[in-house]
């Protein structure tokens, strides 16, 4: 079996940018699945012989009409069910903000290993900009920059070191 690597984090942090780095794409292998979430997208991937599976939710993105937890309580909790790997996608511009707090928490519920990609970081000293990130307490952070691809196969060998 494939693993599979969601990605969550609250919105404009560069998930879907992240998504489509993962799976070397712009669109062409992000597919619905009938029956699924509409904010669900799929996609593989392959690190070296390992091939994964990537899953960008859109689930904390808030709606006009419902709240922002039960969004994630619908979705974006399924998907981190289903998940190998959790990689929480956080901004290292604007820094840790109460959402990504509030993310982190629920993902250290859930039992599921998770990596903080501490994204946005081009141009930055990634050991000032991961320095805040510690303090959500999943572990050493990962400075990326999903637009320009720096950091991105750091972070995937170590998110499928055990597969
Ligand atoms: P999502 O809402 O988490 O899926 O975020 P998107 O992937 O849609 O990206 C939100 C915005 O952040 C877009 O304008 C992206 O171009 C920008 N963005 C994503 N990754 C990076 C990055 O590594 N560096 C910078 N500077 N901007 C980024
Ligand atoms: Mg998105």
């Amino acid at each position: 079996m494939k693993p599979s690597i969601v990605l969550v984090g609250r919105p404009n942090v560069g998930k879907s940018t992240l998504f489509n780095r993962l799976t070397r794409t712009r669109d062409a292998l992000v597919a619905d699945i009938p029956g699924l979430t509409r904010d669900r997208h799929y996609g593989h991937g392959r690190l070296g012989s390992k091939p994964y599976l990537v899953i960008d939710t859109g689930g904390f993105e808030p709606l006009a009409k419902d709240g922002i937890m039960l969004q994630m309580a619908r979705q974006t909790e399924q998907a981190i069910d289903e998940a190998d790997v959790v990689i929480l996608v956080v901004d290292g511009r604007i820094g840790i903000t109460p959402l990504d707090k509030e993310i982190s928490r629920r993902l250290r519920q859930s039992g599921r290993p998770v990596f903080v990609a501490v994204n946005k970081s081009e141009g930055m000293q990634h050991g000032l900009v991961i320095a805040d990130f510690h303090e959500l307490g999943l572990g050493e952070p990962v400075a990326i920059s999903a637009t320009h691809g720096e950091g991105v196969r750091a972070l995937l060998d170590l998110a499928l070191l055990p597969f």
